[in-house]
């Protein structure tokens, strides 16, 4: 049995699904890790490194042929259409894979006969914990805003009492308490800062209580829908939200946002006026930005200045810290793989409900019914 690591396509991708320390505990799983030469090198782990731990590695110009060997494929951006289709039958191939995006993708496995299991889609019940790469790498991206915006602030975040006078903490607010906001939240917390935080789920006050943050109730009706995801806002309540907000934001020294929809466009919470209300030199972090912006007018991958406040448009966040966003998602992957290796044969067996939630492909064969959707639109 042979996972491929290919390398990643996309540009500003600087993950891989599998580094050289993660190699054994596959090779235990009684697979044979064969990776593309390169693929580590944003990871700064070398062809050599790979060698050392038990890959093969796989030049550049045996990649077509290695695709059509490997029994599993294990990347983080779903494989690009020529390389999905180059995959052989019942090959599985296992990555992010949005079922409304990456349409061509899917086609191309489908195709191929191949299945494609995807972690936007593994179920959030405990015993995916350790396959929730979501998760993993929300965790990567919160810890990095809340570092952003300390680098950029003009100011301290923690109280300093000195002898030449007392310095007042950093105002931290932080909208959207999921595994992104928590991880912020906390990370600011570790420096110094004074955080409190808002979400449409009453559920997360006490998570955000928990970590010493004071948890901003509005006089709103919650938006707690079914697995534990929020609901979208009417535009009516999106409207009161950014007015009851707006206080707190221009008292506030940073602003993070990380307000997600599953498979939507990312709400609108922010209007450049509430930003530019703010302190001049304060910041706006925006991890959002990619899938719409929390924040109106935010760039991805830029930073633009909304009068005197600097707004940070998060683009391929995770992958800005890519050694350790490496190693939490190839254990993700091991994690997953464990359920699909067995007795030295590789299945997926969508009697499991992990597997049935996130196999987009199974066989040749869209299960997922937003993808089926999305391929006969075309
Ligand atoms: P997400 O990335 O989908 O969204 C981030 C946050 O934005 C969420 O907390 C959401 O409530 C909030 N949000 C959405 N619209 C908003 C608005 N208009 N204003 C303010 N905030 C808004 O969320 P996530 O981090 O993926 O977590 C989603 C859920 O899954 C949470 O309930 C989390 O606790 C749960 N979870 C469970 C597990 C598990 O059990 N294995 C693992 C991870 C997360």
């Amino acid at each position: 049995m042979r996972i491929l690591v290919p390398s990643e396509l996309v540009p500003g991708e600087r993950r891989v699904a599998v580094l050289p320390q993660t190699v054994a505990s596959f090779t235990q799983l009684g697979l044979d890790v064969s990776v593309q030469s390169g693929a580590g090198a944003h990871c700064f782990a070398s062809d050599a490194d790979y060698s050392a731990a038990g890959a093969t590695v796989v030049p550049e110009g045996d990649l077509t042929s290695a695709l059509g060997q490997a029994d599993i494929v294990a990347s983080v951006r779903p494989l690009d259409p020529a390389r999905a289709a180059a995959v052989g039958a019942g090959t599985i191939c296992v990555s992010f894979l949005s079922p409304t995006i990456d349409v061509a993708t899917i086609s191309a496995i489908a195709g191929a006969g191949a299945t494609a299991l995807s972690f936007d889609l593994v179920p959030r019940i405990s015993r995916a914990q350790s396959m929730d790469a979501l998760t993993s790498q929300a965790l990567v991206t919160g810890y990095r805003a809340a570092l952003v915006a300390a680098d950029r602030l003009p100011t301290f975040f923690p109280l300093f009492m000195t002898a030449a006078g007392t310095i007042q903490p950093a105002k931290v607010l932080v909208l959207g308490a999921g595994v992104a906001g928590l991880q912020a939240i906390a990370t600011a917390k570790r420096l110094g800062a004074k955080v409190s935080a808002y979400d449409v789920r009453p559920a997360s006050a006490d998570e955000v209580k928990s970590m010493g943050a004071t948890f901003i109730t509005l006089d709103l009706e919650s938006l707690e829908g079914s697995g534990g995801y929020a609901r979208e806002m009417t535009e009516e309540r999106a409207a009161r939200q950014r007015e009851l907000l707006a206080p707190y934001i221009a008292a506030s020294d940073v602003l993070i946002t990380t307000a997600a929809l599953p498979g939507r466009r990312a709400p609108m919470l922010v209007t450049r006026d509430m930003v530019e209300a703010m302190r001049p030199g304060s910041v706006a972090v925006d991890l959002a930005s990619e899938t719409g912006g929390n924040i109106e007018g935010s760039v991805a991958g830029e930073e633009v200045w909304f009068g005197q406040v600097r707004v940070w448009g998060g683009k391929d966040v995770a992958s800005q810290m890519p050694v350790h966003a490496s190693q939490l998602y190839s254990m993700n992957v091991r994690s997953l793989l464990g359920l699909v290796v067995q007795d030295g044969a590789v299945t997926a067996d969508v009697s499991d409900e992990v597997i049935a939630g996130c196999a987009v492909v199974l066989d040749g064969d869209i299960r997922n019914e937003a993808a089926r959707a999305a391929v006969q639109e075309g």
